[in-house]
C-alpha cells in the first residue's frame, strides 16, 4: 500500500474513533457505591410549609404523570406569587437600594440539565426564569441585568416587585441600620461583643435574648415601633417591620419532587437576604450549593445562611454522602457537620447561623434536617412531605437550641 494511502487510512480510523469516542479499558467503575435504587411505589415531594394549596396540586400533577420539575416550579410559583411572602418573588424584601433582587436554579433529572439565574429583577416568576435559561440557551446561569433582557425576550413580564408594604419595611430598616455586612462571622477578626467605646448600635443585639438582655431588646424594639408610627407604617406591619430591621431574615423554598418512574428534580427560588449589598448573590442560585439533583441518587436543596452554605457545597455533599451509602438523615447530617467544622465547632459564632436542608433519594427515602432545633418560640423547626398524604414533621438536628440570627448593627 502506497504510504500515502496507509497514512491517510490510519488518520480516517482515528478520526472516526475520535468522534465516537471509547471508554479506555483501565477508565475507574463508574458504578455507584450503593445498589441501584428502586423507585418509590408512589410520588413523593418535600419541601417547606406553604400555607397553600399548591403542594396538593403539584402531588396531583404528579400522580398525572407530568413532569417532576413542573410540579416542582408549581409550588415555587405559588409563593413567587404571594405579596405577603417576603422572603420570594413579588413582595420580596429588596436590597440595600430599595430594589428586589431574585435568585433560582434548578435540576431537570431526566435530563440532566440544570438552570440558573442570579440578582435578576422586574421579573416576577425566578424559578421558570431558571427553567427557560435551561432550556432555551447552552448556559447554566444567567444574572443580573442580562437575565432580566433575556426573560424579557422570553416573553416575560416585566414589573415592579417592590409592594407597598416591603418599601416600607425597607424605609424603616434604612432610617435605623444602613450599612453594615461586615466584618463577616467567619473573619478571625469578628468579635461577638461591641469593643469598648463603640456605638451601642455595635452590639449584637441576640433574636432571642436572655432575661438579662431583654430590657435592650425591648427598648430597641420600643425605638423602631416609634419611628414606625412617625413614619406612618400601618400597625398590622409595624412589628414584622421592626423585626426585619433588626434580624433580616429571608425564607426561601426548596421543593425537591419524585415520580414513581424514578424521575427526580430540585428547584430554589428566593429574594435572598433582606437588605443585602446589591448583586449579593447567596446558595439560592449556585447549582450545588442551594439545590443539586443526580437522577440515579437523589435531590437535595437548602434555606438559611447562604454564605454558609456555598463553602460546604450543601446540596451536592449531601446527595454524594448517599452515593456512598449515606441515609438522607446522615447525608445532611455531613453537611451540617461541615458548616459547624468551618468554625471550629466554636458556638459563640455558630449560634448566629441557620441551615435547613430538604433531602429526597431516589428510592423515596426522605429527611429535613437543620443546624438548630428549634424556632424563637421553643418549637421544632419543620419541613412538609407528600407521599400520598401531606405532613408536617420536625426536622432532626445538630444543636439543640434556637439560632439567634445575626443582625447588621
Ligand atoms: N439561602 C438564602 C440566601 O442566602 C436565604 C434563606 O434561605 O433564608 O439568600
Amino acid at each position: 500500500m502506497a504510504t500515502t494511502r496507509r497514512r491517510f487510512l490510519s488518520a480516517s480510523a482515528m478520526l472516526a474513533a475520535g468522534l465516537r469516542g471509547r471508554l479506555r479499558a483501565d477508565a475507574p467503575d463508574q458504578k455507584t457505591a450503593i445498589p441501584a435504587l428502586k423507585p418509590p411505589t408512589h410520588p413523593v415531594i418535600i419541601t417547606r410549609e406553604t400555607g397553600d394549596e399548591t403542594i396538593r396540586q403539584a402531588y396531583a400533577m404528579l400522580l398525572r404523570g407530568e413532569d417532576t420539575l413542573e410540579a416542582a416550579i408549581h409550588i415555587c410559583q405559588g409563593r413567587e406569587d404571594d405579596p405577603n411572602d417576603h422572603s420570594v418573588g413579588l413582595g420580596g424584601l429588596p436590597n440595600e437600594d430599595g430594589v428586589v433582587e431574585l435568585d433560582a436554579c434548578l435540576m431537570h433529572g431526566p435530563t440532566r440539565q440544570a438552570g440558573s439565574v442570579g440578582a435578576v429583577t422586574n421579573i416576577r416568576h425566578a424559578a421558570r426564569l431558571a427553567r427557560t435559561v435551561m432550556e432555551q440557551t447552552w448556559h447554566v446561569m444567567i444574572v443580573g441585568r442580562g437575565a432580566e433582557r433575556f426573560a424579557v425576550d422570553e416573553g416575560f413580564p416585566r414589573e415592579n416587585l417592590l409592594t407597598d408594604d416591603a418599601r416600607k419595611m425597607w424605609l424603616l430598616w434604612k432610617e435605623h441600620g444602613t450599612g453594615w455586612w461586615g466584618p463577616g462571622l467567619d473573619n478571625p477578626k469578628w468579635k461577638p461583643e461591641a469593643p469598648a467605646g463603640s456605638s451601642p448600635r455595635a452590639a449584637l443585639l441576640p433574636r432571642h435574648p436572655a432575661p438579662e438582655q431583654m430590657s435592650m431588646v425591648t427598648g430597641r424594639l420600643r425605638d423602631l415601633y416609634a419611628q414606625a408610627d412617625r413614619m406612618g407604617i400601618p400597625a398590622r406591619l409595624r412589628h414584622e417591620a421592626a423585626m426585619q430591621v433588626l434580624w433580616p431574615t429571608t425564607g426561601t423554598i426548596h421543593v425537591s419532587a419524585l415520580n414513581t418512574k424514578g424521575e427526580l428534580s430540585g428547584a430554589t427560588t428566593t429574594s435572598g437576604l433582606a437588605w443585602k449589598i446589591p448583586g449579593r448573590l447567596g446558595d439560592s442560585p449556585i447549582i450545588g450549593a442551594g439545590c443539586f439533583t443526580d437522577p440515579e441518587i437523589g435531590s437535595a436543596g437548602a434555606t438559611g445562611n447562604g454564605e454558609e452554605n456555598i463553602k460546604v457545597c450543601g446540596a451536592h455533599t449531601i446527595v454524594d454522602a448517599m452515593r456512598q451509602g449515606a441515609s438522607p438523615r446522615e447525608a445532611g447530617m455531613e453537611a451540617l457537620r461541615r458548616i459547624a467544622r468551618n468554625y471550629n465547632n466554636d458556638m459563640t459564632r455558630l449560634r448566629y447561623l441557620d441551615m435547613i436542608y430538604y433531602i429526597l433519594r431516589r428510592d423515596g427515602a426522605y429527611a429535613g434536617v437543620s443546624l438548630w432545633s428549634s424556632r424563637g418560640d421553643g418549637a421544632r423547626k419543620t419541613y412538609v412531605v407528600h407521599d400520598g398524604t401531606q405532613r408536617t414533621l420536625e426536622v432532626d438536628y445538630l444543636f439543640e437550641g434556637i439560632s439567634q440570627s445575626i443582625h447588621p448593627f
